[in-house]
């Protein structure tokens, strides 16, 4: 069994426990025989977080955000923080991209998490071609081939909204919408009773800085994978479940289609 159909019959079982009154069952430890290695793409705020938690909360992937380690540096006291992580917290509170090199020298640093054994997720990188690139080179010298890259599909309106509602708790980085996903009470985390913030990238000046790097950037990583055969395009304008249900799906049928061209 592999670790996608793992998934898909671990939700399964849990939307029928659900349906019957009962509560879900934690997932057993998912079999590490086919590991999933993937990358979410999606302008910033389609949800790629939240599905990025989805899926290391059920199966344990190794989740790396590169936009949290910046938002973690900036946490760290000035004698703790190196020169590059001064100089990406500079772009990064304008909504600007930092540059590769900076960004590339952090993925190196924890290359070798990437060979986790149930596989990993990336989050927030690639941004530009040349990380891509870069990743692609890194990537093969490691055998570690990727499985997808989820692109999460929503108009630019929507997103704007999104981002603006958004708060993330200062404890577990958990996030809400005030709208769509409010907390039980106002300003403090469910989870953990921490403080809710917004992000100070998530303000309206930043969030029309971040389309515009997204838009000249990141959107030509959508040609670069659909090349290689990698992209799985998901509409994500249903709840977080839902988009987390048609992503297995999405994979799923991305997984039979490449079996079938192998076999002819
Ligand atoms: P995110 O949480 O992924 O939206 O990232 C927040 C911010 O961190 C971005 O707006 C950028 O300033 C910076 N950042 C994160 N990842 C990257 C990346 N791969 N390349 C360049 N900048 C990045």
């Amino acid at each position: 069994m592999t670790v996608l159909d793992f998934m898909i019959k671990t939700e399964k079982s849990n939307a029928a426990a659900k349906s019957g009154g009962q509560t879900s069952t934690p997932p057993a430890p998912a079999p590490a025989d086919k590991p999933l290695r993937l990358i979410l793409l999606g302008a910033p705020g389609v949800g790629k977080g939240t599905q990025a938690e989805f899926f290391s909360q059920k199966l344990g992937l190794y989740h790396f955000s590169t936009g949290d380690f910046f938002r973690a540096a900036k946490k760290l006291t000035p004698e703790q923080r190196t020169a590059g992580m001064n100089e990406a917290m500079t772009y990064m509170t304008k909504g600007l991209l930092v540059p590769d090199t900076t960004v590339l020298a952090i993925v190196r640093e924890n290359a070798g998490k990437l060979n986790c054994p149930q596989g990993f997720l990336l989050d927030g990188f690639p941004r530009t071609v040349a990380q891509a690139g870069a990743l692609e080179e890194l990537l093969a010298r490691e055998k570690l081939p990727l499985t997808a890259v989820v692109n999460y599909e929503l108009p630019m309106q929507e997103i704007v909204d999104r981002l603006s509602g958004r708060r993330t708790c200062a404890g577990c980085k958990a996030v809400y919408h005030l709208v769509t996903r409010p907390p039980l009470k106002k300003d403090v985390c469910d989870h953990c009773g921490g403080a809710l913030y917004q992000r100070e990238d998530d303000k309206p000046e930043s969030i029309r800085v971040r389309m515009n790097a997204y838009q000249q950037s990141t959107m030509p990583l959508i040609q670069f994978y659909q090349k290689r055969g990698l992209l799985v395009p998901i509409q994500a304008d249903k709840t977080p479940a839902e988009i987390f249900e048609r992503t297995l799906a999405g994979l799923k049928a991305a997984e039979a289609a490449k079996e079938r061209k192998t076999k002819k």
